[in-house]
C-alpha cells in the first residue's frame, strides 16, 4: 500500500493525553527505523519523562471516577466493539504500521489484525456479563455479598515482536472491566499502537481511559514504580520483567502480569504424521523471523524418524532462503528481516558460537544484501539462540526429561497420534499452552501465559478478566 505518511505526521514526537495527541513536556527523541533497508522512518519518537508519566496516570485516575465508572457494561461492550470495527476496517494500515518498523510482514499480518479485533469483541462480551456472588446459606448470621471491582489505572508495557496483539490482550480485559489504561509501546516499533490509541475516541471511550506514553526503557520504569497505578501487565525479556516485580514490590506493590520469552520444545514421536509436523515445524520457528515468543525453537525428535524429520525441514528453509530479501509490506514476501541491527548481530553472534558446538544442517551464512535478513538454520544439538535446535531422543521419558530441562515453560508442542500418549505427556509437560499435533497458536478464549520463568498471571480467556479485577467480601449482619 502507499504509505499512509499523513498519520504519522499527525502523532510524530506526541503522546496520546485525555484522547488528544499532545506535546510532552520532554523534549527527548529517539529515531524509527525500518529494519528491512534500515532507511530511518522518523527522527521524532518521544521519550516520555516522569512529568509525562505522571499526567497520563492523572488522566487515567480522573477518567476511571469519572464517566466511565458510570459506563454501563453493555456501554463499555459497545465500545469495544466498536473498536474491533474500526481495527477491522483500517486493518491495512494498521497492519503497516506493524510492519513498516518491526518487518514483521504483512501477509501474516493480514490474518493477525482481524484476530486481534476478535480478541477486542471477545472481551466486549463479557462487559455485561460480569457478576458477584451472594453466600446467604450458611446461617451463620451474615448475608456476604462478594463483589468483582475494577483495579483503577493498570498499565500496559509492550514488546516489539507483536505489539498490537500484546495491546489487545492487556488493555481489552483491563478495559471490559472497568479499569483505565495508560500503555507505553516498544521503543523499537510504536507505530501500530499509536495507529491503535487514535481509534479509541472515535469508538466512543471518554477522555483519559486509554492514554499512550511513548518512550523507552525508562519510562516503562517509571510506570512500573508509580505509586498510582494499580497493575502492570508486561511482555517482554525475562530480565526486564525481574526488574518491574521490583520496581512494582518497592512501590505500592501493584500488581504484576508477566508475559515473558520461551524456549518452547516440540516433541516429534516415530507415529506422527511428518509432513504436517515438517510443515508447522518450519513455519514456527521463521514466523516473524524467529522472533515469536510461543516458537518451538527445540526440537526433540525420535530416533527413528530424526533424519527425514531434518531433511523436510531443511528443504522448506532452503525454499524460504531462496525468496530472501522481500519487502515486508509486499504481500508475497513470507519471510522478513529481524527487527534491527543490533538483534541481527546477536543471532549471528550465535551461530558463530553454534558453529563451533553443533552440527550445521542449513543456513549459518550472511546475508551480504540490503537490510536484517538472516537465513533460517539449523543446528543438530543445542545452542542458545533464535535458530532450530534439533536433538534425538529413544525413550518418551527422555523426551519429557529434555522439554521439561528449561528455566521456560511458556508453550510445548507433541506430534503423535497415539491418545494414551498424549493424555500422559500434556500431563507431565510443566508449560502454559502445550499443542498437540499443532504448531503455535493462541485463542481469544483460551487462557495463555507461562509456568516458571516465563511468566506469573495469564491473558486471554475469562483468566485475563479475574486478573483485571479486585474480589471484595461484604458481610452484613442478619443478628437484631
Ligand atoms: P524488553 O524486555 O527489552 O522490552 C519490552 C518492553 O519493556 C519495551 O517496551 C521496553 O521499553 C520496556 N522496558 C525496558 N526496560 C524496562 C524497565 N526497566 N522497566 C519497565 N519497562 C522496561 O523485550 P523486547 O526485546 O522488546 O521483547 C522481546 C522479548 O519479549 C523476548 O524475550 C520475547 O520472548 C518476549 N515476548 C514474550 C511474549 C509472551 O507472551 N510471553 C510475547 C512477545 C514477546
Amino acid at each position: 500500500m502507499a504509505a499512509p505518511r499523513a498519520f504519522l505526521r499527525s502523532v510524530e514526537g506526541k503522546i496520546l493525553l485525555n484522547n488528544k495527541w499532545v506535546s510532552p513536556t520532554s523534549k527527548k527523541l529517539s529515531s524509527l527505523y525500518n529494519p528491512a533497508d534500515n532507511s530511518l522512518v522518523s527522527d521524532k519518537h518521544a521519550i516520555g519523562n516522569q512529568i509525562d508519566v505522571d499526567a497520563a496516570v492523572a488522566a487515567a485516575r480522573t477518567a476511571f471516577h469519572g464517566p466511565w465508572s458510570r459506563f454501563t457494561g453493555a456501554q463499555r461492550g459497545d465500545a469495544l466493539y466498536t473498536l474491533a470495527d474500526l481495527l477491522n476496517k483500517n486493518a491495512e494500515e494498521a497492519a503497516y504500521w506493524e510492519s513498516i518498523c518491526s518487518g514483521r510482514v504483512m501477509s501474516q499480518l493480514k490474518y493477525e489484525v482481524p484476530w486481534i479485533a476478535s480478541v477486542i469483541r471477545y472481551y466486549a462480551g463479557w462487559c455485561d456479563k460480569l457478576e458477584g456472588e451472594v453466600l446467604s446459606d450458611s446461617n451463620d448470621g451474615f448475608y456476604k455479598i462478594v463483589r468483582h471491582e475494577p483495579l483503577g489505572v493498570c498499565a500496559g508495557i509492550t514488546p516489539w515482536n507483536g505489539p498490537l496483539m500484546v495491546l489487545a490482550l492487556k488493555a481489552a480485559p483491563a478495559l471490559a472491566t472497568g479499569n483505565t489504561f495508560v500503555l507505553k509501546p516498544p521503543e523499537k516499533s510504536p507505530l501500530s499502537s499509536l495507529f491503535a490509541g487514535s481509534l479509541f475516541e472515535k469508538a466512543g471511550f471518554p477522555e483519559g481511559v486509554f492514554n499512550i506514553v511513548t518512550g523507552d526503557g525508562s519510562t516503562g520504569a517509571m510506570l512500573a514504580a508509580h505509586m498510582d497505578v494499580d497493575k502492570v501487565s508486561f511482555t517482554g525479556s525475562v530480565p526486564t520483567g525481574r526488574k518491574i516485580t521490583d520496581a512494582a514490590n518497592n512501590s505500592n506493590m501493584k500488581r504484576v502480569t508477566l508475559e515473558l520469552g520461551g524456549k518452547s520444545p516440540a516433541l516429534v514421536f516415530p507415529d506422527a504424521e511428518l509432513p504436517k509436523a515438517v510443515q508447522a515445524l518450519a513455519q514456527g520457528i521463521t514466523m516473524n523471523a524467529g522472533q515469536v515468543c510461543v516458537a518451538s525453537s527445540r526440537v526433540y525428535a525420535h530416533e527413528d524418524i530424526a533424519d527425514e524429520l531434518i531433511a523436510g525441514i531443511k528443504k522448506r528453509f532452503e525454499e524460504i532462503t531462496s525468496t530472501i530479501g522481500g519487502d515486508p509490506q509486499d504481500l508475497s514476501t513470507f519471510f522478513g528481516p529481524v527487527v534491527d541491527t543490533h538483534q541481527y548481530n546477536l543471532v549471528h553472534q550465535f551461530i558463530e558460537k553454534g558453529k563451533m558446538e553443533a552440527e550445521l544442517v542449513t543456513g549459518g551464512n550472511k546475508w551480504e544484501e540490503r537490510g536484517n535478513y538472516i537465513p533460517p538454520t539449523i543446528f543438530k544439538e543445542e545452542i542458545f539462540g533464535p535458530v532450530l535446535c534439533v536433538r534425538t531422543f529413544k525413550t518418551e521419558e527422555e523426551a519429557v526429561a529434555l522439554a521439561n530441562d528449561s528455566q521456560f515453560g511458556l508453550a510445548a508442542y507433541v506430534w503423535t497420534n497415539d491418545t494414551k500418549r498424549i493424555l500422559r505427556i500434556t500431563k507431565q509437560i510443566q508449560a502454559g499452552s502445550v499443542g498437540v499435533n499443532a504448531g503455535v497458536s493462541l485463542f481469544p478464549n483460551a487462557p495463555f501465559g507461562g509456568y516458571k520463568s516465563s511468566g506469573v498471571g495469564k491473558e486471554l480467556g475469562k483468566y485475563a478478566i479475574q486478573d483485571y479485577t479486585n474480589v471484595k467480601t461484604i458481610f452484613i449482619s442478619l443478628l437484631r
